[in-house]
């Protein structure tokens, strides 16, 4: 059952109202299947409304805010968020299936998000430009005026502080779409938002169906620049919706990200993120490493001591903090199923037992020697199953690596000091880890893909860059 809470989840905010809506959907709980609560069922014109009220507040209140008073207010969201953050914690914990210290990790990290771009919002400048004789040439960061947020259901608290705290650090006024399976912790998010002082209209929240209200805001021309996470098809689509407007996309569409173990790697340091970072959130990441690539020497140990780590997860209802919850919904269950269809044959080295329904469990699935062109070597299955693939040569695992659509998050355990530089240029891949693996790593790394993995750069101070836009001033004064 859900705590009480200082909002209606059934409603929408525009225009700093908590407005009802025509029709509503139901959130149901993954651990029980159960339903949760309703949550409105937005439409192009509920879109249409927030983006113009986000509009209306650019042109006003907050338009007019200073950079240094938009620090101060994300910085105050961020101690709300805090304060906030056990509840925070529950919200995600029932709405997303999420174990409870995995929900809390993502509650502090929305802190982090919230106070890292509060304290960057007044330290973005602009530079001067030595031109010819009788100009002085500057640049200026400006907004790119209202940012539309489509935010799946995976990780809406990392998601939403990623792309709306920096977004709003540079003065855009935004529109936000949540998952129609897991909306909740976004609704908490708009309310402290509107408790930490934040203009009416700054940050508005559409929840709704993909197809309605999530293609009304991507296609919306009053949007000026899109921030969409999700899978590789509706990715796409919301491109080419863009493109009709001619604005800018960020795209971060998930992957098939590896872990390379050579000859040398120090096993005992490397075990921990090898397992965890397939299986944290039930494999639900989107920088999940679901192929462990392990040099021939290596591979006998590396299968026995993960095989040995997976026969020790728990996997069970989100509320019990459980190794591992359930996935979202009957529909990922069954595609994740369609996708353990397709590994008959295929060795199978250990398996982690899911529990009965009515919730959404899968069992947790390694499997290995996996040849690289297999679809479980190839395609983001989106649940708890991880491959091992051997190589033999270091040429042979950069190209077993880059051979995939994706490249999102890649790490390499080596203690060759060349070989580590080596193949950090060498990895097709948004980010390179060496000797760990961050899954996205912290707040302060800029994160984003190459290939189907998408485009753009969010977190760090490259994410405020991406949501400006640049103007050259030329003044000519002879
Ligand atoms: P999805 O891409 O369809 O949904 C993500 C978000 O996009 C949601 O808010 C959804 O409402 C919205 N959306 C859906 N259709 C839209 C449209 N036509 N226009 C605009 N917005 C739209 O993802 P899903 O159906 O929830 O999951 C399917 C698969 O996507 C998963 O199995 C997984 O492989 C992948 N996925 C990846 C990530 C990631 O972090 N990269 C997150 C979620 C899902």
């Amino acid at each position: 059952m859900l705590p009480d809470l200082p909002f209606d989840t059934a409603r929408m905010l525009i225009g700093g109202q908590w407005r009802p809506a025509r029709q509503t959907l139901t959130l149901c709980d993954p651990s029980t299947a159960a339903p949760l609560c309703q949550i409105a069922r937005g439409t192009a014109d509920d879109i249409d409304e927030a983006v113009r009220a986000a509009q209306a507040s650019r042109d006003g209140a907050w338009g007019r805010t200073t950079a240094a008073e938009r620090g101060r207010i994300l910085s105050r969201l961020g101690r709300l968020v805090q304060e906030h953050a056990e509840q925070l914690t529950t919200l995600e914990t029932l709405d997303v299936g999420k174990p409870v210290s995995q929900s809390r990790a993502d509650a502090a990290a929305l802190a982090r998000y919230c106070e890292f771009y509060g304290g960057a919002a007044d330290k973005v400048h602009g530079e001067t430009i030595p031109y010819m004789n009788g100009y002085t040439v500057y640049t200026l960061r400006e907004p790119h005026g209202v940012t539309g947020h489509i935010v799946p259901w995976n990780y809406p608290m990392q998601i939403i502080g990623r792309s709306v705290g920096a977004a709003l650090a540079m003065g855009n006024a935004c529109v936000l779409k949540p998952a129609e399976d897991a909306c909740l912790t976004a609704l908490y998010f708009c309310w402290l938002a509107d408790q930490a002082g934040l203009p009416a209209g700054a940050l508005g929240i559409v929840p709704g169906l993909g197809a309605e209200a999530g293609a009304a805001l991507a296609a919306h021309p009053g949007i000026q620049h899109l921030s969409f996470t999700g899978s590789v098809a509706t990715g796409a689509s919301v491109q080419v919706a863009a493109a009709a407007n001619v604005v800018p996309v960020t795209l971060e569409l998930g992957g098939k990200s590896p872990q390379i173990v050579f000859e040398d790697a120090n096993l005992d340091a490397a075990l921990p993120f090898l397992v965890n970072a397939g299986l944290q959130n039930a494999g639900q990441t989107c920088s999940a490493s679901s192929r462990i690539l392990v040099h021939l020497s290596r591979f006998d140990e590396v299968a026995e001591r993960m095989g040995e780590a997976y026969r020790g997860k728990r996997i069970g209802p989100a509320v019990d903090d459980p190794d591992i919850g359930p996935l979202i919904n009957a529909r990922q269950k069954e595609r994740v199923e369609g996708f353990l269809a397709r590994a008959s044959g295929l060795p199978l080295l250990a398996e982690a037992a899911a529990p009965g329904g009515p919730g959404h469990f899968v069992p947790a699935l390694l499997f290995g020697p996996v040849p690289p062109d297999h679809p479980l070597a190839q395609d983001e299955i989106f649940g708890p199953v991880q491959v091992l693939i051997p190589f033999e040569t270091e040429d042979e695992a950069v190209t077993i690596a880059n051979g995939t659509d994706y490249g999102l998050v890649a790490s390499v355990w080596t203690e060759n000091g060349a070989r580590q530089m080596r193949l950090a240029r060498a990895l097709r891949s948004g980010q390179v880890f060496i000797n760990n693996y961050g899954a996205g790593g912290g707040v302060e790394l800029p994160f984003g893909g190459v290939g189907k993995s998408g485009h753009g750069r969010e977190k760090g101070f490259e994410a405020l860059y991406g949501f400006s836009t640049l103007k050259t001033v030329a003044a000519y004064h002879g």
